[in-house]
């Protein structure tokens, strides 16, 4: 017997199947879409089994497949396909589609698979009782001993709990013996039995989503307005036919509360994917999925490709998050990916969302999507009213930081004992540091963006590369005392907090506060307990968290995201801010949404203002259309980048001149420009654009300029379809 083995061996000039003897050994076990590890060059690596071939010529002397990685890892055929498709979609190799496909814990380089399986040690009583009873006689001295059995008479106990030298003992007697039993590091929670009783338009969008085909569907339903529940009944009905289900939800700060919503309810039915999982955690889950012991899987955009065979729904949550769009290689989009399993397997996907991005809006309103629409939130709640500040005003007043009313709601609510969540979506303590007196801005050596200063540190950090460097009294240029840190902070924002409010309870939750593990949890957890009064955070505290204690939602600087130099940065704005906003008033107690912005006059926070996203798609949809964009118009971006400035921008005009032969007169290349942010980590990097509605060119003449680059270790071509920023 052969195997057709796919290596993994990162670099397109390798990305093909080489065939391999089976050793007898392994006949039996051997599987398509299996790990295994193969001799290549002088090295032994990891490769996929694409294809099993009975029989084979061949003129060279093959070599034998070494061992199977893991008899759990295997790519079925689904998923196989899913890989050329991934592969099609993003232009990326078979190996990284592959390797994209499978968690990082089993993604092994050149060492052995590490064993991942945690065990306990259980203690049990083997001996008859005669035996006991003989022991017991003969050592009436050994109280430990005698203590210990008479424990394991009733129940088996763990091997920590009796002490090594009982152990000992009583094990050279063969009385007992010790049981290693494999646990999953997340456990099983109780079901709580919940009686429900579901609002009319939840009844509706239920009742109208045919489980037995496929559809893309999609549930635009103001916040609030009982999505989760939804969701959970549409996967109950999918389990209850003996099917699985696929629920994706944008980002760990927002899985804690719905984890443990549905633990509540489906128990430990239920397996999650995110990267904050520790190795041995994700090892696990998969695990879970591969013994067939659950039905629900809950993660991030990663998640999508779990092996759940015999699926009956796929759910996207927030569907409009760019967190589902993969920002470095493979580039591909978890609702693209989704369709295609949907498709699969004939099952619907459900995409929902508060605020749905204009191309997934223009989809359902043409009927390409079935469009389900939930208008009100669940009980007495009802939308928060917003209010907008004019900061330019308060300025003169001397208010920086908070408007006066702001303020003034903020002790209103402290007073009432209801909690606020402040949004400002800026980490560090200030955005720049220069000096007063010759005009020197702190700025990454590397990159071409000013630096950020994080005060607990006294350092000034990079946020594109990380470079960091400490903060010294004097303007390193003119050895001046004249240092000034401008604009703010979530760091910043804290401490004038804690000076404004000193009786307050303050938290702040932003990429700092989060590094360790379980600290989003945490944060989530005290909240939600009222141990604090604030949450301050940027735009993760924005999505999906559920608190009915709050009542105020303060936006400190609408403008950060509104001057974005993007063509998405209004959409992006408005749903940021609905989202924040949605977190006011869920359970009854008013809500109410304090806007901070210089910019009152704006058209896209008049539509937050009212909450109408309707009055913001059509006008947002028609600026589109003026200016070629999607969903008008498909757009790719290709960068090159290189660490010599001539070469790149020689290169992007070489880029420039093959496409334009190429393509067709109807199609839009922008460029080359530089890119948004011309220099990362000392390279340089520069952009052109396409915009086309319709270019069957285009794929072709990608992949001819992905190949042109492939070996060249100097430029790097970057393709990205559907780009997120440009
Ligand atoms: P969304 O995801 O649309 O923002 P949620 O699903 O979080 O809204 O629901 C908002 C709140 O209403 C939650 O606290 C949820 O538990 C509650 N809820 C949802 N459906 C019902 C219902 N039918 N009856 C009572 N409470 C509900
Ligand atoms: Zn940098």
């Amino acid at each position: 017997m052969y195997a057709e083995v796919l290596i993994e061996y990162n670099s397109k000039a390798v990305d093909k199947t080489f065939t391999y003897i089976v050793p007898e050994a392994l006949i039996s076990k051997i599987k398509k879409g299996m790990k295994v590890r193969v001799p290549f060059t002088n090295k032994i690596i990891n490769g996929f089994i694409v294809n099993i071939l009975p029989s084979y010529t061949s003129e060279y002397d093959l070599k034998e497949i070494e061992s199977i990685v893991d008899e759990y890892l295997v790519l079925n055929e689904e998923m196989l396909k899913l890989g050329s498709y991934l592969q099609e979609k993003t232009l990326c190799t078979k190996i990284a589609a592959y390797q994209t496909m499978l968690p990082s814990s089993l993604k092994v380089k050149d060492k052995k698979q590490k064993d991942y399986s945690k065990y306990l040690e259980y203690i049990e009583l083997i001996a008859d009782g005669n035996t006991i009873k003989e022991y017991i006689n003969k050592h009436k001295t050994a109280k430990k001993q005698i203590e210990a059995i008479n424990i394991l008479k009733i129940e088996r106990q763990l091997k920590s709990s009796i002490s090594p030298s009982v152990v000992k003992a009583l094990k050279e007697e063969n009385l007992i013996t010790i049981v290693k039993e494999q646990i999953y590091r997340i456990n099983k929670k109780e079901k709580e039995e919940e009686k429900i009783t579901l609002s009319k338009e939840q009844e509706n969008v239920l009742n109208a989503i045919d489980l037995t085909k496929q559809d893309t569907y999609l549930i635009h339903g103001v916040t609030g307005s009982g999505k989760t529940e939804v969701y959970m009944q549409l996967i109950d009905r999918v389990i209850k036919k003996g099917k699985n289900a696929i629920m994706l939800v944008p980002e760990i700060s927002l899985t804690t509360q719905i984890i443990n919503k549905f633990y509540d309810r489906f128990g430990n039915d239920v397996a999650i994917f995110h990267s904050a999982l520790s190795d041995g955690e994700k090892y696990d889950e998969y695990l879970k999925i591969y013994r067939k012991e659950v039905h629900i899987v809950i993660g991030t955009r990663s998640a999508i490709f779990t092996p759940l065979d015999n699926l009956g729904i796929i759910i996207i949550d927030e569907e409009h998050s760019d967190t589902y769009k993969q920002d470095s290689n493979p580039r591909y989009h978890a609702i693209d990916m989704a369709i295609f399993r949907s498709k699969y397997h004939n099952i619907p996907l459900i995409l929902g969302s508060a605020t749905p991005s204009l191309e997934t809006m223009a989809r359902a309103l043409k009927g390409v999507y079935k469009y389900l629409e939930m208008k009100k939130r669940i009980g007495s709640a009802i939308l928060p009213k917003v209010d907008i500040v004019d900061m330019s005003i308060e300025l003169k007043k001397r208010n920086v930081i908070f408007s006066s009313l702001l303020k003034e709601k903020i002790k209103e609510r402290l007073e009432k004992k209801e909690q606020i969540i402040l949004l400002l979506n800026r980490r560090g303590y200030s955005t720049v540091v220069t000096c007063k007196n010759c005009g020197y801005t702190y700025t990454c050596p590397y990159c071409d963006i000013a630096l950020t200063y994080h005060k607990s540190t006294n350092n000034l950090r990079c946020h594109y590369c990380g470079y960091t460097v400490i903060k010294s009294d004097m303007c390193p240029e003119c050895q001046e005392k004249s240092l000034d840190d401008r604009g703010l902070g979530t760091e910043k924002l804290e401490q004038e907090l804690k000076k404004e409010f000193p009786n307050s309870r303050v938290i702040r939750m932003d990429t700092d506060t989060t590094r360790n593990k379980g600290s989003h949890e945490d944060i989530i957890n005290h909240f939600k307990n009222h141990d604090y009064d604030i949450l301050l955070g940027t735009q993760m505290i924005s999505k999906g968290l559920d608190f009915p204690l709050v009542t105020l939602v303060g936006i400190i600087n609408a403008d950060t995201t509104l001057n974005m130099p993007d063509f998405r940065s209004a959409e992006r704005t408005f749903s940021l801010l609905n989202q924040v906003s949605g977190r006011a008033g869920r359970s009854g107690l008013l809500g109410e949404v304090i806007l901070q912005t210089f910019n009152p006059d704006n058209f896209t926070l008049s539509c937050v203002k009212t909450n109408d996203y309707m009055r913001f798609y059509t006008h947002e949809m028609s600026n589109r259309h003026k200016l070629n964009y999607p969903p008008y118009y498909y757009i790719t971006s290709i960068k090159i980048a290189s660490k010599e400035y001539e070469l790149a921008s020689k290169e992007i005009l070489k880029v420039k001149r093959y496409l334009d032969s190429n393509l067709s007169k109807e199609t839009i290349i922008l460029g080359p420009s530089t890119a948004a942010v011309f220099k990362i980590n000392n390279i340089y990097r520069f952009q052109i654009i396409i915009k086309y509605k319709r270019e069957p060119a285009l794929n072709n003449a990608l992949k001819k300029l992905d190949e042109i680059y492939m070996n060249n270790s100097k430029v790097n071509i970057e393709i990205d379809n559907n780009p997120l920023h440009v």
